[in-house]
């Protein structure tokens, strides 16, 4: 009968989305083998190249997924695309279910009239190089002394904390030293923070801009109306109390002053070629204004990569849904491919949990397409002309991270996949 012989499961994609999809499918079928495949060599996704660099408390939960992965019969085969070498079609040939959890990584771009302008930059231009994801570091040393910032979400928050944090602030962090140096020879000495919303309907947490109180030399100040009456528990209650604290406990002789102006969005983007303002909406009295910036750094969210195998011409399909993440019984899709570029690392494993659980009523049901017995990676080896980076091969890069790292440093990431792999062949040889 279908639902007693082991199964081989293929998981695309080893961010946090796939990663508990993997755990919660091997607490109730512990001998099923289970393959997790990552484009990369590295796994774990935005945990690794996304998660803020001086947020390790928030990046330690791959522990849980090191443990995942030390069973012998869950396989991480990284540095291997789905969707070119490998087909999601030669995977439901050789595995009995495949779920998909690729993310939505590309950092959104506002389409707004200068959008190309120099100095006009995406999140992602920051996070992925503070992460050590890719080597370009040149935007650090262009930021200038006055920069907007567009938008009030948690990586608004993280991009902010960057931008008016010391050397000393990164102890205990793994940022990419070289973008730190070069930002920090002439850091920003004013940040405006645009954020769309009014300070009631804003997306950043209370906790994140409660700890940009504990950094030295900043002065706050805010847009926002006081609210008497406001239930000082609600979201909007605590941020409120949050920056009235901020404001209070301000520097007099900041380094950097920040000015949080709610209601606000951008129009345009003016200058010839470089960036020299911003011109931005009143929300509330449709008034326009300009505020001289000598860059831009839009953070307004994140989406599918539309060059991606996965989702370029499927984009009907991995529309963002609340609804099932079964496509078909056999294939399935979890996290933020399915429900979109929204939602922490825990909502991932709520997300992965019902996908689960949808798997595994058609396991139970006997919906799955075929009873055949799979070959699982195995019967993908003749498509691949080279052997994919195990679990054990990445510990070992790891650990060499960690025995690189320069003082007061948790590691020394490598850059980018090259570097990953050019360490494990020495570790083979
Ligand atoms: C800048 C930033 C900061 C964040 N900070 C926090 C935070 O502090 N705390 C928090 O809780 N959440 C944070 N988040 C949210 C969190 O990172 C996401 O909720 C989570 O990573 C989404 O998980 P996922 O597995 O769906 O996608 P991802 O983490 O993006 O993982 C997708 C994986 O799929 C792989 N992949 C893609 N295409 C293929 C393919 N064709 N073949 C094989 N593999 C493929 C990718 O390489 C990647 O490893 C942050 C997000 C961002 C963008």
């Amino acid at each position: 009968m279908q639902a007693e012989k082991n199964l081989q499961i293929a998981v695309v994609g080893s961010g946090p989305s796939g990663c508990f999809l993997a755990q919660a499918l091997n607490r109730k079928r512990p001998d099923d083998i289970i393959t997790v495949f990552d484009q990369l060599a590295a796994p774990y996704g935005l945990i690794r190249y996304g998660v803020a660099t001086d947020h390790q408390q928030t990046k330690a939960i791959t522990r849980q997924f090191d443990r995942l992965f030390a069973k012998d019969n869950i396989r991480f085969a990284g540095n291997i695309e789905i969707g070119t070498e490998v087909s999601i079609d030669d995977l439901r040939q050789n595995f009995d279910v495949v779920v998909l959890a690729t993310g939505r990584p590309n950092a959104r771009q506002l389409e707004i009239p200068g959008q190309d302008l120099e100095g006009v930059f995406t999140s992602g231009d920051i996070i992925y190089s503070l992460n050590s994801f890719q080597g370009k570091t040149d935007v650090f040393s262009t930021l200038g002394e006055n920069i907007v910032l567009v938008g009030g979400g948690n990586v608004a928050l993280d991009i902010l904390r960057f931008l008016i944090k010391e050397h000393t602030d990164y102890d205990g962090s793994d940022v990419n030293d070289e973008a730190l140096r070069t930002y920090l020879q002439a850091p920003v000495k004013t940040v405006t923070i645009l954020n769309r919303s009014d300070i009631d309907g804003a997306k950043g947490d209370a906790a994140m801009l409660k700890e940009l109180g504990t950094i030295e030399g900043i002065s706050f100040s805010s847009n926002h109306e006081p609210a008497h009456d406001m239930d000082p528990k609600s979201p909007g209650g605590r941020r409120r109390g949050v920056i009235e604290e901020l404001m209070a406990t301000s520097a007099s002789s900041p380094r950097v002053s920040v000015n949080f102006q709610f209601g606000a969005t951008p129009t345009q983007f003016l200058g010839d070629e470089q960036l020299q303002s911003v011109e931005v909406l009143d929300t509330t009295s449709n008034e326009l204004t300009e505020i001289a910036a000598d860059s831009v750094v839009t953070a307004i969210g994140f989406d599918a990569d539309d060059k991606s195998p996965i989702y370029h011409g499927h984009e009907d399909l991995m529309a963002v849904t609340e609804d099932s993440g079964r496509i078909e019984p056999g294939l399935y899709r979890t996290g933020w491919l399915k429900r979109g570029a929204i939602g922490t690392i825990p909502a991932n494993r709520a997300c992965a949990l019902e996908v689960a659980n949808e798997v595994l009523e058609d396991i139970d049901t006997n919906q799955l397409p075929s009873h055949n017995s799979k070959l699982g990676f195995d019967g993908l080896k003749p498509l691949l002309d080279r052997d994919p980076v195990s679990f054990s091969q990445w510990v070992a890069a790891n650990e060499l991270e960690v025995k690189l790292a320069d003082v007061n440093r948790v590691r020394k990431k490598f850059v980018g996949q090259q570097e990953i792999l050019d360490q494990i062949q020495p570790i083979n040889s």
